[in-house]
């Protein structure tokens, strides 16, 4: 997609903190931490968001939080203390890139409700 800055940093085309690599998906820190450790992992497939994800993705989808997810919070030294996925959606959902990410958050204490 030409105009989306994750698929830029996809084909890297524009920098990144990279912290993760593989066939389907990338991991790079957000460029405004909201805690300690922030990374965002990214499929490298053009999905707007959430909503728009389909039985085609069912794969992918379980590789980011079955397989990417868990292996990354070790790297990151959070699986034990415990962390936040969140996957804003919309305009209310709060997102403001157009191109399916899961924040990785942790290293901090969370509150709930999260505002
Ligand atoms: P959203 O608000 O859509 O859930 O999350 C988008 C995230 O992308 C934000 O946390 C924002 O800081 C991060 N972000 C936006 N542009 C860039 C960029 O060019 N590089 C990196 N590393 N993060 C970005």
């Amino acid at each position: 997609m030409p105009d989306c800055i994750f698929c830029k940093i996809v084909s890297k085309e524009i920098p990144s903190n990279m912290v993760y690599e593989d066939d389907v998906v990338v991991a790079f820190k957000d460029l405004e931490p909201q805690a300690p450790v922030h990374v965002l992992i990214v499929p490298k497939k053009h999905i707007r968001s959430l909503n728009d994800t389909t039985a085609a993705d069912k794969d992918l989808l379980s590789h980011i939080t079955i397989d990417v997810i868990p292996k990354l919070a070790q790297q990151c030294d959070i699986a034990d203390s415990g962390y936040r996925i969140v996957i804003n959606t919309g305009v209310e959902g709060g997102q403001t890139v157009d191109h399916l990410h899961f924040h990785l958050i942790g290293g901090r204490s969370m509150q709930w409700p999260p505002g």
